[in-house]
């Protein structure tokens, strides 16, 4: 279905160099960029993918932003979950359309987006933050890309202290201690019900499958995701030659029945 943009719409503008500009739409708006300015009113009624001169001559292509797009985009307060471990969390916890899920810290809201996509319009996300400044900005990061409408309930709270809500389909954990939450966890999950966590370091790690080990969960594992992306310029085709080395270590686990 033909989409052309309007304004209140995000563009990514993209230049030869592959640099990426967010933009929101405006009449009579422009974007300044350090290759010249262009008028938001060469994009407006354009579909997608149009391709846009700057007053100083340089060309820029115009797309929609992908999630991915925007997660590395949008305002931070706390760090995102980048979309090399966003993807591969979906699957290893597993999470469907209609999924209940309790995601905490919400931090940025990087991982609550993703999650809300997932589980669609009739599942739900509620998120534990334990800081206000967070909880607000990543609700607003989170609705400037899905609308307002979205089954998300956000509430300010210290997840260590307990959780409040029970028969959870998933648990999604990105807090430094979550090993303080495993015990908290079963009781929320419902039998087969999936605990993942992501963190930075391994002694953490360790410390999460000792609990683990020592807990109702089971069939628990730990990876990383390593993304290598490559240079194709014609003959020369290679890897590139930096890559992200570290982001986070994945943990998960089910739920199973006690004995
Ligand atoms: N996954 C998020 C980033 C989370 S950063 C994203 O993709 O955007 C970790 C967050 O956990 C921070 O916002 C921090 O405030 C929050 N946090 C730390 N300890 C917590 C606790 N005990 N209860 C709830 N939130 C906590």
């Amino acid at each position: 279905m033909p989409r052309p943009f309007a304004a209140g719409d995000r563009v990514l503008l993209v230049d030869s160099r592959r640099r990426r500009h967010l933009v929101t739409l405006a009449e009579g708006g422009t974007f300044h960029t350090h290759a010249g300015v262009v008028d938001h009113g060469a994009l407006l009624g354009h579909e997608e993918g149009i391709e846009v001169r700057t007053s100083r001559g340089a060309r820029l292509v115009a797309v929609r932003p992908t999630l991915a797009d925007y997660v590395l985009k949008m305002p931070r307060g706390a760090q995102v979950i980048y979309p090399k471990d966003l993807g591969p969390i979906l699957m290893l916890a597993d999470v469907f359309p209609g999924a209940r899920v309790l995601e905490s810290g919400v931090g940025s809201g990087a991982l609550t987006a993703t999650l809300l996509r997932a589980v669609g319009r009739e599942g739900h996300v509620l998120g534990y933050e334990i800081r206000s400044d967070f909880a607000d900005r990543a609700r607003r990061n989170v609705e400037a890309f899905l609308g307002p409408d979205v089954p998300l309930g956000i509430e300010v709270r210290d997840t260590y202290e307990g959780i409040g809500a029970i028969d959870l389909d998933r648990i999604l954990l990105d807090l430094p201690e979550p090993w303080r939450v495993v015990e908290h966890a079963a009781g929320a999950l419902r039998p087969g019900g999936i605990l993942l966590a992501y963190l930075p370091t391994i002694g953490q790690v360790s410390q999460l499958r000792d609990a683990l080990a020592a807990s109702p969960f089971g069939m628990a594992e730990t990876v990383e995701i390593l993304q290598r992306s490559w240079h194709v310029d014609r003959q020369s085709v290679r890897p590139d030659h930096r890559m992200v080395a570290h982001t986070g270590f994945l943990t998960h686990a089910r739920l199973l029945q006690p004995g």
